[in-house]
């Protein structure tokens, strides 16, 4: 067990949806995975990236942006729509760019044949291996973790029998959060990392098989789910079937309760919970550690949204949708300025008056971060006529850093280490403010089949932390460049 400390933090990474289809049966493989990628879609906007592999060989077709920019009719034309196996991703970044090098599937020519690679997570030990990797000749093309996995796979697949064994010896030296779809020339894998800090799951269309970040996708493709990737698990599909192996798991597992909060769609099943119902759960917990008098209770789309349900089961007090939200813009956590991100605040929600007038009324949303956006909510709900705005999160307060693939800003800018909850309560302009106890979250995942990470609200973290800030340092000389 780690407790926060004085290891230098790194900057935040991306938090992505990672896709892979064994294809035994005859579907244009090509239209299969785009479909796929739309499903994973809330998981990453800045990048979007398909490799299809025929006759072993990698055919790629990735850029920066959403799906429906990149994956166009035109563009997926050069790709065989009968391939055997598919790896998809979708990225998501904090960074106010994305270096074209590092969108993913990352796809590597090596002296064994090729390897496709799309990642959801982030090395801890990645400047270590970097490092190393350097100094024995090797040339990066971007600062992304997907291209040091690619890079020690490939060197361990030098002198291995096969590629199981290539993943296996790799896996020894990663450390960190990470489930990925890797494919070889002919067989698909996927790989979820020994805490299973990501969701990673299987699922079956016909006599194919699919691998994707969340349940959702499977059902979208009109397949059916099979499993959980375990923790430590290895999964592999090749024209044998489904087979997979367990490298090491950790007695004490790591999922990331913030999957349940606001990462995965609510139409999800992650390690036997149900987003929807973990969602609505917090809410009753809400209602549970603080209850209050209202004539309404309302949810930010759209993570709030389910919560505002389970907290008006809890208390009687009727649900109404407050807020209508413009779908065609992304997430306000984007990395973008903070002037920007205001305007996308400003253009993404709405208040309807008719809803809120003369009412008093419970808001809730998933998280406060900077306290800006529920600044702007509680001044909405004011301006529309509201009584009386009672704000309720449905997660703790954000205090340390995520070092596993989480975008989250540096302690010092999480407003939680700024104010207390009363400050912040009149900093936001609310008549009262309350979030969600740390216990409270861990009970909004009861059932889970694993231990879960909350180490963003509490500093206690289960899985060991980066120990240098070289990371930053490379990234900065990117930005000179520019
Ligand atoms: S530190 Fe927080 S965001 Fe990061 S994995 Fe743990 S719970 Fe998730």
């Amino acid at each position: 067990m780690s407790h926060i400390n004085n290891y230098a933090p790194v900057k935040p990474h991306d938090e992505c949806g990672v896709f892979g289809f064994y294809n035994n049966d005859n579907f244009d493989i090509v239209s299969l995975t785009r479909d796929a990628l739309y499903g994973l879609q809330h998981r990453g906007q800045a990048s979007t990236g398909i490799t299809i592999i025929k006759d072993e060989e990698p055919y790629s077709v990735k850029d920066l942006g959403i799906v429906s920019n990149v994956l166009t009719d035109k563009a997926l034309e050069k790709l065989p729509t009968d391939g055997k196996i598919s790896v998809g991703h979708v990225r998501y970044t904090m960074f106010d760019y994305l270096e074209r090098a590092a969108t993913q599937p990352l796809v590597m020519r090596y002296i064994a044949g090729s390897l496709a690679l799309a990642l959801n997570g982030s090395i801890t030990n990645f400047a270590e291996i970097r490092h190393g990797l350097e100094r024995g000749g090797s040339i990066f093309q971007s600062n992304s973790h997907a291209e040091v996995i690619g890079y020690t796979i490939a060197l361990n697949r030098i002198g291995k029998d096969n590629f199981e064994q290539a993943i296996q010896n790799s896996l020894n030296e990663l450390k960190g959060a990470y489930s990925m779809v890797i494919s070889s020339p002919s067989k698909l894998f996927g790989v979820r990392d020994p805490h299973g800090f990501k969701p990673l799951c299987i699922g079956k269309l016909q006599n194919s098989y699919i691998i994707a970040s969340e349940s959702c996708v499977i059902d979208t493709l009109g397949g059916e789910f099979i499993r959980d990737v375990e923790p430590g698990e290895v999964v592999i599909i090749d024209e044998n079937g489904i087979n997979s192996y367990h490298n090491i798991t950790q007695k004490i597992t790591s999922l990331c309760l913030f999957e349940y909060v606001y990462l995965a769609r609510p139409d999800s099943v992650i390690d036997g919970v149900n987003v929807n119902e973990a969602r609505r759960r917090a809410g009753r917990i809400l209602f549970e550690e603080n209850p209050i008098d209202a004539d309404i209770v309302c949810g930010v789309p759209d993570s709030g949204l389910d919560a505002a349900q389970g907290y008006a089961e809890a208390s009687g007090i009727t649900y109404a949708t407050a807020f209508i939200k413009n779908k065609y813009i992304g997430r306000t956590s984007e990395g973008v300025g903070n002037d920007k991100k205001q305007k996308l605040l400003r253009m993404r929600l709405n208040v309807l008056k008719n809803v809120v007038d003369g009412k008093r009324v419970v808001i809730i949303d998933d998280s406060i971060i900077h306290g800006n956006t529920s600044a702007h909510i509680v001044n909405l709900l004011r301006k529309a006529g509201a009584k009386e705005v009672h704000m309720r999160i449905s997660s703790p307060e954000f205090k340390y850093p995520c070092y596993f693939g989480v975008d989250l800003p540096e302690e010092k800018n999480l407003i939680s280490n700024k104010l207390s909850v009363e400050e912040l309560r009149e900093h936001i302009g609310a008549d009262s403010l309350h979030f969600l106890s740390i216990d409270g979250l861990h009970r909004i995942a009861e059932g889970c089949k694993i231990r879960l990470c909350d180490g963003c609200f509490s500093g206690i973290y289960y899985a060991d932390l980066p120990m240098t800030i070289y990371e930053d340092k490379f990234a900065s000389k990117i930005q000179n460049k520019k």
